[in-house]
């Protein structure tokens, strides 16, 4: 297994692209200072920053530069004066990820439209001098083939609030899961930490549920390596399948069935018209969840008070707000 890391840091580490930090790094002498990163989400977030151009020796200001040819395999070439860069940045490249093994990252946030950091659609110029977007920055291709299971994203789709709210959510979910490397390997940890996040895996993932479900129940004849293996591989597969409101309302709808005896048929009615409302598209994910979670805390429910799904992530950062 691909160390994926470990360790016990309080607040979640990221890679991010230092510009985005708002240091003075990109060509023209500027930065990309992107405030929900710095002052929001900077709050849980101890950041990791990486300029590959910088890193790799060119300086600031320097001479821009942009992807040519073949969109799988692009050369990088400087604007005006066409000088190869490619060979320099991918040797810097592959040294520096594996520095970042060692960083114990959750995910990274690259800059979009970077021909070294952006992360998809990036312009391929062909030797007529026609852009298609279909490249990927030179190291955010390295750096994912080096981490093929570690959430990234860019700033420019972040403020997409889903696709804000799953990489969230991932980030999150991926250092409770470290947190449990760090414990001693046993049974009884990742059984633990499966059973907590059951509602969770599910509003990703049925599939990946009902996968997981059956390698917990045979956990007992599994070396203990390998169910670690397998589980986390498992895991981290399931989270880059994002939720839907459909599958949201689905998981809504079953942990409505724990209330089954306690709730009167007009609380019934009430809760399954505002979760149809949410699968609708009407209202968002936190109107259920609020009052689902009024009944847990009412009613004690000890199996859904451990879930994980009610609170993914802290509720200051209103990420089911939008979704
Ligand atoms: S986009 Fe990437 S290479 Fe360009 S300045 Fe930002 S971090 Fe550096």
């Amino acid at each position: 297994m691909k160390q994926e890391g470990s360790g016990m840091e309080k607040k979640i580490r990221l890679g991010i692209s230092t510009c985005l930090l708002g240091e003075k790094v990109r060509y023209d002498g500027g930065h990309k200072l992107d405030w929900f990163l710095t002052e929001t989400l900077g709050q849980y977030v101890e950041y990791v920053p990486v300029c590959p151009e910088v890193e790799c020796g060119l300086p600031i200001p320097r001479e821009s530069m942009h992807l040519e040819g073949n969109p799988d395999s692009p050369r990088l070439v400087t604007s005006h004066t066409k000088q190869d860069m490619t060979e320099r940045m991918v040797q810097w490249a592959k040294k520096r990820v594996v520095q970042l093994e060692k960083e114990d990252l959750c995910g990274f946030i690259f800059k979009s439209h970077s021909p070294s950091s952006g992360l998809e659609r990036i312009r391929v110029y062909d030797e007529r001098g026609m852009p298609v977007k279909k490249g990927i920055g030179i190291f955010a291709r390295i750096f994912m083939e080096h981490f093929p299971l570690l959430p990234v994203e860019d700033e420019g789709r972040l403020h997409d609030p889903k696709l804000r709210e799953n990489f969230i959510e991932r980030i999150f979910a991926l250092k409770r899961w470290r947190e449990v490397l760090v414990k001693k390997e046993s049974r009884g940890n990742l059984v633990d930490f499966y059973t907590k996040h059951k509602l969770f895996i599910l509003s990703h993932s049925p599939k990946h549920h009902q996968i997981m479900g059956k390698l917990v129940a045979q956990a007992k004849n599994l070396p203990l390596k390998e169910l670690y293996i397998q589980y986390q591989s498992l895991f981290l597969e399931s989270l880059r399948l994002r939720t839907t409101p459909k599958k949201n309302a689905n998981v809504l709808q079953h942990m409505m069935g724990y209330f089954r005896k306690q709730l009167f048929s007009d609380e019934k009615h009430e809760l399954l018209e505002i979760i149809e409302l949410y699968r609708k598209g009407y209202i968002p994910l936190i109107v259920p969840m609020t009052l689902i979670n009024h009944y847990v805390r009412k009613y004690d429910q000890p199996y859904l008070k451990g879930q994980s799904y009610l609170n993914p992530h802290p509720i200051e950062l209103q990420l089911r707000n939008h979704v």
